[in-house]
């Protein structure tokens, strides 16, 4: 009965009490909000007795922080009563050095998906269309319902990838913004550089078009497309990174964006005050010190994806080739019962319902039970 407004509304009348009229709330909040879909989080592994469990669900970086970064957090939570520095000059200046750009390019925010708000928000209003492939990444949709702007939402090729000719010919006078995930969360494919250039000779240069790099780190085909070498080329490029996947700090929320100057001062405009914290950012400057680290575990992250990809292949799977930390396996309507056999081993995966189930690569011994488990049920499905 939560969902009956009425029990709201007597729940008002009896705190105001005695002889006091009824108070009666009536909120006016926007139709945009009726359309907004709900974000489902990967959920933690259930446990089993006597397995190790492992949180496949949210594409995670199974490594601890990296060296440095837990010590330099440490040291600034004692400063967590002051706010942190609004317009990240530290951190902005170390990835305008990584990346190659100047800082005034960099805008930062509480993760990219923070980031991606301010895009949608500096370019869409109620009526406009936002582009992007489907299935993607799961915050699109709530973002740009969230604006009152209209999804346009391009179904991915029969081998899961954008399908970047159809998304060209989706543009239209109303057409604001083009989301190009690459690789595509949940389905690892990866686009090459032809193809983004063939596509953004198509885009009137109004459109900003995004391409979201969560995963680049993870990318080896020899073809990837350079996204800074496309920004470079592109004034109505922007490119999205964040420190959650390859960096391991999902839990610190931070992430950004490559914009050129023009675009970067609106988005700076958007960003809500104080978002990234003095911690995140530290974090994240720590992160980009440990390059070889990084570099190390990234290697050791793709060798595992490729073992676990050719042995799902060699079991008969139709995985997509996938060049992000996780893979796909196209189970449609068995994919809530494939999520359910692995979470009675322990493992939590993240399924589509009717589409597949999206299982990130973890340590060793996840993978393997996980390539048991897909065995199993490969074979029971005959
Ligand atoms: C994980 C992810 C992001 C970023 O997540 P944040 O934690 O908000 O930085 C962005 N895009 C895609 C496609 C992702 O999968």
């Amino acid at each position: 009965m939560t969902g009956d407004p009425r029990l709201a509304e007597s729940a008002l009348r009896s705190t105001t009490g005695g002889e006091q009229p009824p108070q009666v709330a009536r909120v006016r909040t926007r139709d945009a909000l009726h359309v907004v879909p709900a974000y489902k989080p990967g959920k933690p592994p259930t446990r089993v007795e006597g397995v190790t469990p492992y949180k496949m669900s949210s594409n995670e970086n199974p490594f601890p922080p990296l060296p440095g970064v837990v010590e330099v957090v440490a040291a600034a939570a004692a400063e967590m009563n002051r706010y942190p520095d609004m317009a990240t000059t530290a951190l902005r200046a170390r990835i305008a050095e990584h990346v190659g750009v100047s800082p005034q390019e960099i805008v930062t925010g509480t993760g990219s998906t923070g980031v991606l708000g301010y895009l949608v928000t500096a370019t869409c209003e109620a009526g406009d269309e936002v582009i992007y492939a489907w299935r993607s990444f799961e915050a699109y949709p709530i973002l740009v319902a969230l604006s009152g702007a209209r999804s346009v939402q391009v179904p991915l090729t029969a081998g899961e990838g954008h399908d970047l000719p159809a998304m060209a010919e989706a543009i239209t006078a109303n057409t604001r913004l083009i989301l190009v995930c690459n690789p595509n969360n949940p389905t690892g494919t990866a686009i090459s550089a032809r193809e983004l250039e063939d596509f953004l000779a198509q885009v009137p240069p109004h459109v900003l078009v995004v391409l979201d790099e969560a995963y680049v780190e993870f990318c080896t085909d020899e073809d990837r497309p350079d996204g800074l070498e496309f920004y470079r080329d592109h004034p109505n490029l922007v490119v999205l990174r964040t420190f959650s996947k390859a960096y391991g700090l999902a839990g610190m929320r931070v992430g950004y964006a490559i914009a050129h100057p023009p675009v970067a001062d609106v988005l700076r405009k958007c960003v809500l005050p104080f978002g990234v914290s003095d911690m995140a950012s530290r974090a994240a400057i720590a992160s980009l010190d440990a390059r070889d680290e990084l570099l190390e575990r990234v290697a050791t992250l793709v060798a595992e994806r490729e073992r676990l990809a050719a042995e799902l292949v060699a079991q008969g799977w139709d995985v997509p080739h996938t060049q992000a930390n996780f893979v796909w396996l196209p189970l449609r309507e068995h994919a809530s019962a494939f999520a359910a056999a692995a979470e009675a081993e322990g493992l939590s995966v993240r399924a589509f319902e009717g589409e597949g189930v999206r299982c990130s690569i973890d340590a060793p011994e996840a993978n393997e039970r996980l390539l048991r488990v897909a065995g199993a049920f490969r074979s029971q499905l005959g």
